[in-house]
């Protein structure tokens, strides 16, 4: 049988089931899908691949996914640090987005971020920015997979003048995108405190017609939640929940503070959390109770949020700190063990972005998104539980090769077909002029 590539890792890691490492086993890819997982001596008379790949140092498993982020803030990573979220909100980073975003911001903003996410092993990510339409078209030019959440805000910018014209603009963008193989555009209402009961109201009556995803941050701080209960008598989620938003097409990015009644309303309405643990921390916001809702059965994802408050888009760098930290918040060593973790940073993230039938996992029939990591460093031997390994011992300069549909987007740690040299020189004019002008 025909195929285009065979390839015969060290260790084959497909994630479903949780926690199975395979070895002697191969991958047959053909066009963009998996078409075979198997022992390798079988598939190696099975196939006659255009390609044969043999990596005796590497894991093979699903890309990485980040379920939340802002990439285009890339071009604003390290601007101001060491602020609590509204004061870096309000005084640093809205003041410079007022001055500086436009379409070609983003544009260069997107490049440098999905530069550094295929070489981290990342294969697809939820965003969230202005110029939705651009990140999904620099997304696609570069082969990367996105979900663009289009965002919706009460106050005017640049970009649209209010509620009702943002979703205008998320709606038209999100038919223009509809049937992309790699890319789509969905609402991004920013955050219970910056939109109406009315705009909530719109997106979720043109989502449910549509069938279209929303993103949103939902409880990224106890200030929010506290606030909420004194304007509109309810605590955030609950507000959201009376408004329709809940559901499995709805990702909520951040969701510390939460009480056991609404860990109960998470898992009974089948809406996704996007855990970002760094950018909580770095910001003081709070914690999320992962393993309290992964026992309670809720769909949870990791996102790095954007390069401003993170500084990185590191998703083995996130996975790490998301382990740690839940077995710190659970007082409890066993809390969100690595194959735990590694489910979340790929089918959960998969499932965030409603692809889980896509990608997520090495299945056959799946798309092949695949990532390479070299075991073969001092610093990452000896190798008794690859899993463990990739959660706990990693860095991301280990991923060695990266396919999306099955295009090979890195080869050898080195990215192809992506000018780095234009890319460095963007990110260094824009950190020149935000700068100057920050004056
Ligand atoms: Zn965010």
């Amino acid at each position: 049988m025909h195929c285009d590539l065979l390839i015969e890792p060290r260790w084959l890691i497909p994630v479903v089931p949780e926690g199975v490492v395979l070895e002697d086993h191969a991958i047959a890819v053909l066009a963009d899908q998996i078409v075979a997982i198997g022992p390798a001596a079988t598939l190696r008379t099975q196939f006659q691949p255009k390609q044969h790949l043999r990596m005796p140092e590497q894991a093979l498993m699903p890309g990485l996914i980040n379920a939340h982020t802002h990439v285009a803030m890339s071009l604003m990573r390290g601007l101001a640090d060491d602020l609590p979220l509204m004061q870096w909100l309000q005084d640093h980073i809205w003041p410079a987005e007022a001055k500086f975003v436009s379409a070609e911001f983003v544009a260069d903003g997107v490049e440098l971020a999905i530069a550094e996410q295929l070489r981290g092993g990342i294969t697809a990510f939820a965003d969230m920015y202005y110029h939705a339409d651009v990140v999904a078209h620099t997304a696609a030019r570069m082969g990367m997979r996105a979900v663009a959440a289009s965002p919706i805000i009460e106050f005017p910018t640049a970009f649209a003048a209010n509620a009702n014209a943002y979703i205008d603009i998320a709606h038209q963008q999100a038919l223009s995108f509809k049937d992309h193989p790699l890319v789509s555009v969905c609402f991004g209402p920013h955050a219970p405190y910056t939109v109406s009961d009315a705009a909530f109201s719109r997106i979720v009556r043109i989502a449910g017609d549509d069938q279209l995803r929303i993103y949103s941050h939902v409880h990224e701080t106890e200030t929010e939640v506290f606030e909420s209960v004194q304007q509109y008598g309810v605590r955030p989620l609950q507000r959201l929940h009376k408004l329709g938003l809940l559901s499995p097409r709805f990702t909520a990015a951040h969701m510390t503070t939460l009480t056991d009644e609404e860990i109960a309303l998470v898992v009974s309405t089948g809406m996704h959390i996007a855990h970002c643990p760094e950018s909580n921390l770095k910001l003081a916001s709070g914690f999320c109770p992962v393993e309290k809702l992964r026992r309670a059965g809720a769909a949870l994802a990791f996102g790095t949020d954007g390069a401003a408050s993170n500084n990185d888009l590191d998703m083995l760098g996130e996975m790490k700190t998301a382990a740690l930290l839940a077995k710190a918040v659970a007082g409890d060593a066993s809390a969100l063990s690595a194959p735990q973790a590694l489910s979340m940073a790929t089918i959960g993230g998969a499932r965030a972005l409603g692809l889980a039938d896509k990608i997520g996992s090495l299945e056959v029939g799946k798309q092949a998104d695949m990532i390479a990591l070299r075991f073969d460093e001092l610093d990452a031997l000896p190798v008794y539980h690859p899993i463990s390994h990739i959660v706990y011992a990693n860095h991301r300069r280990q991923v060695s090769d990266v396919w999306i549909a099955g295009v090979r987007r890195v080869q050898n740690g080195e990215l192809i077909d992506v000018d780095m040299a234009r890319i460095k020189a963007n990110a260094l004019m824009w950190g020149e002029r935000i700068r100057l002008g920050a004056l």
